[in-house]
């Protein structure tokens, strides 16, 4: 966290959609079943080029309380990390994270365009 890795290019990645940095492995995919605040998201096991938010944020609609994250090239917002699960259901999502499929580019996606929401 914090730091910029350097990812071989050959391996599937999702990306910022605003800098293309790299944010995580198709490898670490959990789930493309979500649903966050900026719609459709995708669940990880892992992320790389981000930072965590200082703000903890309850959000309803989830039943938890997250923390947003940022890329570390851009500063954008790419989805958040789950730190506390209301229920016993969702307790396995505690520390994993969620990545707005508004925010990243799929693997083979690639965009020059600005997010389509400002941060
Ligand atoms: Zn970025």
């Amino acid at each position: 966290m914090g730091r910029l890795f350097l990812i071989d290019l050959e391996e599937n990645f999702y990306s910022c959609k605003n800098c293309e940095t790299p944010v995580a492995l198709a490898n670490h995919l959990l789930s493309r079943d979500y649903q966050c605040p900026y719609g459709r998201a995708y669940l990880f096991d892992k992320v790389v080029n981000v930072l965590d938010g200082e703000i903890e944020e309850p959000i309803p609609e989830s039943n938890s309380t997250m923390i947003h994250l940022f890329c570390v090239q851009c500063q954008s917002i790419v989805g958040f990390k789950f730190v506390l699960a209301y229920d016993e259901f969702r307790r396995y999502r505690e520390g994993k994270f969620i990545l707005a499929r508004l925010k990243i580019l799929v693997p083979g996606e690639y965009s020059n365009m600005p997010a389509l929401e400002d941060v």
